[in-house]
């Protein structure tokens, strides 16, 4: 996964990091003629303030984005807003010259990029709820992450572990936590990672802290080895990661 892909914003011109979520081998161009733009009313009517300086444009935006697959070619249509924001350039005789250019920051996709690649034995509870979590990543990282948490409720029953526990005649649900402890021993070494998940997901359901899209993106990146582990058997090292958010019983 390329985290730098989901994080930076694009300029309109620019070939993007967006993998094609047809596809997955093309990447994201903004298409010919489609890209609109303009600023909003509350940035303009900033400009007569007098420490105005352009890094307070506010622009919003919409465009269709292409496939650079010429077998796919394949739209998606985007929205989001947009900064004006300065690089690096040189003038016409070679000396070092600051610059301004619009930089964009999707917030919807459609169809929803794909941040990871499931396995094919992943179960539709499962894959339901990893799309959930893609198609809200760029607008609310919070709801995002909870999917990720509803995926790991999924993936636990589908493991058989039990959902209810009965005591009095009463059933009531057993705590995610508590799950978790009641995997078999030949799942011992990736209990770590569902801990991790659970602490960013538990993060996204009762926020006392903002969840940020790097948050989201470790839940994926536990969860993508996660799967491969319990589902494929593949075998790969997330320990590190999973070690520092236990330790801090929720995101890094
Ligand atoms: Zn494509």
């Amino acid at each position: 996964m390329d985290r730098k892909a989901f994080k930076l914003p694009f300029r309109r011109q620019a070939l993007t990091k967006y993998p094609c979520p047809t596809c997955s081998k093309g990447l994201l161009k903004v298409k010919k003629d489609s890209f609109h733009f303009k600023e909003t009313r509350s940035s303009e009517r900033a400009h007569p303030h007098e420490a105005w300086d352009p890094d307070w444009i506010e622009y919003v935006y919409g465009c269709l984005f292409e496939c650079t697959n010429s077998e796919c070619k394949d739209v998606i249509s985007s929205s989001g807003v947009g900064f004006v924001s300065e690089y690096g350039s040189y003038d016409e005789e070679g000396n070092p010259d600051i610059d301004w250019d619009d930089y964009f920051v999707p917030r919807y996709f459609n169809p929803h990029l794909k941040l990871f690649s499931l396995p094919k034995e992943t179960p539709e509870s499962v894959s339901e709820e990893i799309e959930k979590s893609f198609a809200l990543f760029f607008c609310d990282p919070s709801s995002s992450a909870n999917h990720t948490r509803i995926a790991l409720e999924n993936l636990l029953t589908h493991l058989k572990i039990k959902r209810y526990i009965t005591s009095g005649g009463r059933r009531s649900y057993l705590a995610l936590h508590k799950r978790i402890e009641l995997l078999p021993r030949k799942y011992e070494h990736v209990k770590d990672i569902l801990f991790a998940i659970k602490w960013l997901g538990n993060a996204g359901s009762h926020s006392q802290r903002e969840v940020s899209p790097d948050d989201v993106l470790d839940a994926y990146e536990l969860m993508e080895e996660l799967l491969a582990e319990v589902l494929t058997n593949k075998r790969k090292k997330v320990k590190f990661l999973a070690k520092k958010i236990n330790k801090k019983k929720g995101p890094k």
